[in-house]
């Protein structure tokens, strides 16, 4: 135990809390890195003038971007199931199932849902200038790798499902209840204004188009403006700065606590030996020697029954006990009267 001076929880807590630090932290420079690149990165709108800003970076024809335009269709466009007046280029078609299940251990009905079908459409599309004054469109290769879809909901309906008495008590029995089906349709819809963030790729056909980044930096596609994405990866960042500082606090509070322990545990071991030096100092002799042939004297220590009483409580006198029986004592208390121990002195028999 002195060699190690951790229980096997405080390990555990320990091991986890610098474990779950690290994984933090690497989150956190991750995101960082991705906040960094965003603020490095141009903004740019769709107009006639990228190709030169392209051609002008040092990385030949590619660059990370940050890029906004209106979404139109390369060729036909999806139309929504719903309302047949809505066009888009992404559509993402979702029914869900809400049920209520029945928690045993916490003897009330908790809320699931399953997804039952989920289905996304799309069709390719490219982003061009909002005026409409630019011939120059960019086209969005692989949407689907984004980090999150710039859509929006365009239909939803919640269905609850009617039962009679057969079905309440099947429910009560198999501890499951159906409460509803929601239905939702999500379209990124034709003429929708959004900013692509990624690599910006000038072909040598003259063809501009933005994909995923080739060294694996974010790759954001969002309605609205950089801006607003910027503020919610920087708040992300600050959550996971956080739960670092948290982790290894945590960690930090384990290893001292552990450390003072181990501390007054050295002191306690360090103090029980000064006594017995002091002890022996007084008795003038060695430890009192075991003879196992010799009968049980009567003086014999009452608690190992072996060694002669040898020790002398004070305050309140006893005489009851050896002094490695005294100083095993599990507190510093009298074991015949409880009185607490103040000082303890050999016993002289003349
Ligand atoms: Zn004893
Ligand atoms: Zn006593």
């Amino acid at each position: 135990m002195d060699a190690l001076p951790f229980t096997s929880g405080e390990l555990i807590c320990l091991g986890s809390s610098l474990a779950f630090s690290g994984l933090f932290y690497y989150l956190y420079r991750k995101n960082a890195k991705v906040v960094t690149r965003i603020q490095e990165a141009p903004k740019l709108q769709v107009d006639d003038h990228l190709p030169e800003v392209l051609s002008a970076s040092s990385k030949g024809c590619r660059r990370y971007v940050a890029i906004e335009g209106i979404v139109l269709p390369a060729g036909a466009a999806l139309t929504s199931q719903y309302h047949e007046e809505l066009q888009g280029v992404i559509q993402k078609l979702v029914l869900k199932e809400h049920r209520l299940v029945w928690n045993s251990l916490a003897r009330s009905w908790a809320e699931s849902e399953r997804v039952l079908l989920e289905q996304v459409h799309t069709v390719p599309f490219a982003l061009a200038s909002p005026s409409g004054e630019a011939v120059t469109r960019v086209s969005v290769e692989r949407p689907l790798r984004a980090v999150q879809l710039p859509l929006e909901t365009v239909y939803e309906r919640y269905q609850q499902p009617a039962h009679d008495f057969k079905d309440l008590l099947g429910h009560y029995l198999s501890g499951e209840k159906p409460k509803g089906f929601l239905e939702t349709e999500e379209m990124l819809q034709v003429g929708a204004g959004v900013t692509g963030i990624g690599e910006l790729v000038l072909d040598p056909d003259g063809a501009l188009c933005l994909q995923p980044p080739a060294d694996g930096t974010g790759y954001f596609l969002r309605l609205g403006d950089w801006q607003g994405l910027l503020a919610e990866l920087e708040s992300v960042s600050r959550l996971w700065k956080w739960a670092v500082l948290l982790c290894g606090l945590a960690a930090t509070s384990v290893l001292l606590h552990a450390l003072c322990r181990a501390y007054r545990h050295r002191r306690l071991k360090q103090e029980q030996e000064e006594q017995r030096r002091e002890f022996e100092a007084l008795k003038g002799g060695g430890d009192a020697a075991l003879d196992p042939s010799e009968d049980l004297p009567d003086d014999a220590c009452i608690i190992c029954l072996t060694r002669p009483r040898e020790c002398v409580l004070l305050g309140c006198g006893h005489v009851c006990c050896c002094f490695r029986c005294f100083q095993a004592l599990p507190s510093q208390t009298c074991p015949i009267c409880r009185s607490p121990i103040e000082r303890v002195v050999p016993l002289y028999q003349a």
